[in-house]
């Protein structure tokens, strides 16, 4: 039979995004990792005030102002900036620029899933590297696998480990391919690799407001890399990958840096008291440089854990893949929602 789709659409799975259920709906949420607090007031304001006549237009292809806030907040350049619709936009132009069959995708396993179906859609060929129990970064085999793009989520999911700057800087100095730093959860973590970007022509450090800052409906992350970097990936991009609304909302949220840090600090603070509670009740866990937790029940009944929950009304991630099935994937809600998910644990372990 005929099919309509080219040979590695037909065979791949498909990314399968984690449940996500209408807003309003009595549930809580802590199975994909946002923000337990709302967006900057600054931000909501700005969505509020908002002049028809952008809409009207389009919007600028650049998110100019967007880079504005960024380069002041980080201190780097604006040409050192690319935009995104998400940080999955820039993931998905950093493949389609660089990978084919012959210019491999590699990374470590377990990691952000996206990695793998974006390099099946383009095709290109993946090579997955496992960690291993402890997490330490598979240097030689990463090295080895030469890659034309590399990926390494810093702080990592579903792990929350971080890859320390000199391991990556080590890696960076090794490779020639570009080396992706993909920093999803960096406003809860303790470290950040951005100034390798300076050192290394061919390291980007990919960003997104969806996690730290509370605004993963508004579709809005960033690169940051040498302009020589970019130079190629602003051709692959759709002319106006930025809408104006999200430009202008996340502008103000870029801006209230002091909003964002004093959220992450109460995730964080809940985070310490979250992992307490599930030691407590025997899970085993690993540190966390992120707002989740990847908890290993003593029972090892993840799955039937993650169902129990979910009738009462609970929602955390399970992931079917190897090295995983035994864990649970628990974001960092509020200590009200925590409490509750402690209390629902205590009749199920
Ligand atoms: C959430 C997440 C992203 C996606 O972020 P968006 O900006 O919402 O597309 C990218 N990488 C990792 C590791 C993530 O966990």
């Amino acid at each position: 039979m005929t099919s309509y789709f080219r040979p590695n659409i037909n065979t791949m799975a498909g990314y399968v995004p984690g449940e996500q259920p209408k807003p309003g709906t009595k549930i809580i949420k802590l199975n994909t990792n946002e923000n337990p607090y709302p967006p900057s007031p600054a931000a909501i304001a700005v969505l509020r005030n908002l002049d028809s006549e952008w809409l009207r237009r389009y919007p600028d292809p650049y998110a100019n102002d967007f880079r504005r806030a960024v380069s002041e907040v980080l201190d780097v350049p604006t040409d050192w900036i690319m935009v995104g619709n998400g940080s999955d936009d820039i993931l998905n132009v950093i493949i389609r620029a660089c990978a084919e069959i012959g210019r491999k995708v590699v990374y470590p396993m377990p990691t952000y899933v996206l990695y793998r179906t974006l390099a099946e859609i383009q095709p290109a060929e993946r090579i997955e590297i496992p960690y291993g129990e402890k997490y330490h970064l598979p240097m030689e085999e990463l090295v080895a696998a030469n890659g034309a793009v590399t990926f390494i989520a810093s702080p990592n999911s579903p792990s929350g480990h971080v890859v320390p700057i000199d391991t990556l800087r080590e890696l960076a100095s090794r490779l020639s391919g570009i080396l992706v730093v993909d920093e999803a959860y960096v406003d809860f973590a303790n470290e950040t690799a951005l100034p390798l970007v300076k050192e290394f022509e061919q390291v980007i450090v990919v960003r997104t407001l969806s996690k730290g800052y509370a605004l993963a409906g508004l579709r809005l992350g960033f690169g940051i890399a040498n302009p020589k970097l970019l130079s190629g990936l602003f051709k692959v991009k759709d002319s106006y990958n930025i809408d104006a609304i999200a430009c202008a909302v996340g502008t103000a949220a870029m801006r209230d840096q002091d909003y964002k840090n004093a959220c992450a600090e109460k995730v964080k603070a809940s985070r310490a008291t979250l992992m307490g509670d599930l030691k407590q009740l025997g899970f085993q866990i690993r540190d966390s440089q992120t707002n989740f937790l990847l908890a290993q029940p003593p029972q090892n009944n993840a799955e039937q854990i993650y169902l129990a929950l979910k009738e009462r009304g609970i929602l955390v991630r399970y992931f079917n893949q190897p090295g995983l099935t035994d864990k649970l994937r628990i974001t960092v809600g509020t200590d009200e929602q925590n409490q509750m998910l402690i209390e629902a644990l205590l009749h199920l372990v």
